[in-house]
């Protein structure tokens, strides 16, 4: 059996006294104190009938009580199944049902929201569990002290940006192999701490967690996105590393103004989604030491990462594979040439071997739906998805290209493309842009501005001027449902 001890009595024996996770506005709970309350928590659980295999949801936001849960269940052996809090009702049921959950966590906060969704299922009253009220118990009862790398620990949806959200299997040994292969690229230091401020039901701040208890290496949990506080983290509480989205770091850099962080403050971990260049540069300037991150749900956080000694060489790369992983680029089933885009597959043993009820994932390679490039030197370019390609007369064109050129119109404060039928062409991309207050957008202005920077068959041919973009729980733009948002509207064209 591919075994290794539970991590967290690891930790527990390696450094029982020494600060595992601070939260809220001064509290901080040690290796030992996490390891009582996660097997006390486990065996109350058990006492009242959750069993090794169940799969048993969390919705919560970033409270103690979620590593607490996360942890028990690894004792148990049962499976955690992590539910995005801003979601309905009605697709946390979808959730519920189709990951066969028969346990529920849920966060006093969303208590409304979880039996709203539960009254669709079949879960019973019963099988619900707030986390102000959670079962606690010290009976001699057994508890996992190993863990198994080939179980499965998780079940994550990814965000549903190109279609209905899939459940991902993690294995404990996903998780171990995502943390073992961020640290052999950033490295580890004893004096790191690393903040979290991302969801915890997504993988990006769940790979926290599991470095936490991996590593030895405490964290500093955020209940919610707050520049302030995180850059106050950062200056005076010893934060060594942050992960963050594109519009996170946005706002930590407003926030900042002149000022700079320590020189004990070393990455930050920039990953999600694509990221514009001149922030890049403008972070660069500051001497933010940004790490340009490529990953999805699929890859249990990170997969492909870029050092800022890179950082300016190779602006807006997403860098190369992490040590125990490999990247390719196919184009019509043969490896693309350089600069040649082409769908991203990788390979590694972070790597998911499957989505719940899907069967196993047979290929060697993880075909990740996205598209992109490699340079003569092997870093990546992630170019889109490659579902939202346009073909237009036989070019293809990927929407987030032109994306980033309308984004430098002025008066332009969100921009989304996609494709539109075309008689003639087939299909020819449609810009929606949402404006900035008190400014006037035209199609002639666009399609002037767009004359400098993109070649004519990229150029969009309508124009929709909308109030707000589609987006998911995730706060992904989901360009699918852009027609939707305008049914029945004229756009603005030729
Ligand atoms: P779904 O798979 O349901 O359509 P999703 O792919 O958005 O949703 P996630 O797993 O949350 O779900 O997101 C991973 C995706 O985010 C990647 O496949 C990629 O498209 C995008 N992404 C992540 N990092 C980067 C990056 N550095 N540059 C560009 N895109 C990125
Ligand atoms: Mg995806």
């Amino acid at each position: 059996m591919n075994e290794i001890p539970h991590w967290l009595e690891k930790q527990n024996d390696l450094q029982p006294t020494k600060v595992a996770i601070e939260y809220g506005e001064h509290q901080s709970i040690s290796y030992s104190e996490l390891r009582e309350e996660s097997r006390k928590l486990a065996k109350g659980l058990m006492k009242k009938g959750v069993k090794s295999g169940d799969h048993v949801a969390i919705l919560s936001g970033s409270r103690i009580e979620f590593p607490v849960c996360v942890h028990a269940l690894s004792y148990v052996g049962a499976v955690i199944v992590c539910l995005n809090m801003r979601l309905s009702p009605e697709e946390l049921a979808f959730q519920l049902t189709d990951a066969d959950v028969t346990w529920f966590i849920v966060d006093p906060e969303f208590v409304e929201k979880g039996h709203k969704a539960m009254q669709s299922t079949t879960l019973n009253e019963d099988h619900i569990v707030t986390m102000d009220r959670l079962p606690k118990a010290e009976d001699s009862i057994y508890l996992n002290d190993h863990l198994c790398l080939d179980d499965v620990f998780t079940m994550m949806y990814t965000s549903g940006t190109t279609g209905k959200p899939k459940a991902v299997m993690h294995t404990y040994g996903n998780h171990w192999f995502s943390a073992v292969a961020s640290a052999l690229n950033l490295g580890l230091s004893a004096s790191d701490k690393w903040l979290v401020c991302l969801p915890l039901f997504h993988i990006g701040g769940f790979s926290i967690l599991m470095k936490n208890v991996i590593y030895g290496m405490p964290i500093r949990m955020l209940d919610r996105f707050d520049a302030k506080v995180i850059n106050n983290g950062i200056r005076h509480h010893g934060v060594t590393i942050v992960s963050v989205v594109t519009v996170m770091l946005q706002r930590l850099m407003k926030d900042l103004q002149e000022n700079s962080y320590p020189a004990s403050f070393r990455c930050v971990l920039l990953g999600g989604g694509p990221v514009p260049k001149p922030l890049l540069h403008k972070a660069s300037e500051k001497s933010i030491p940004v790490f340009q991150t490529y990953g999805m749900t699929e890859t249990s956080s990170q997969i492909v990462t870029l050092s800022p000694s890179e950082a300016l060489r190779k602006l807006g790369s997403a860098g190369k594979a992490l040590a125990p992983a490999t990247l390719k680029i196919f184009v019509d089933g043969r490896i693309a040439k350089p600069y040649e885009t082409g769908e991203i597959h990788v390979k590694g043993p972070m790597v998911s071997s499957g989505y719940y009820k899907k069967g196993h994932q047979e290929a060697e390679y993880l075909a990740t739906g996205d598209a992109g490039y490699l340079d003569e030197e092997g870093f990546l370019y992630v170019v889109d998805r490659v579902k939202d390609m346009i073909i237009s007369g036989g070019e293809n064109i990927y929407p987030a290209e032109v994306e980033s050129v309308l984004i430098g119109i002025e008066g332009v404060e969100e921009v989304a493309v996609t494709g539109m039928v075309d008689d003639e062409w087939g299909e020819v991309p449609a810009a929606f842009i949402v404006k900035k207050e008190g400014t006037d957008i035209s199609f002639e202005k666009m399609a002037t501005y767009c004359r400098d920077h993109l070649a004519p068959y990229k150029i969009p041919k309508q124009l929709f001027i909308i109030s707000q973009l589609p987006r998911n729980a995730s706060n992904k733009i989901v360009r699918r449902k852009l027609f939707q948002s305008v049914e029945g509207e004229q756009g603005h064209g030729h």
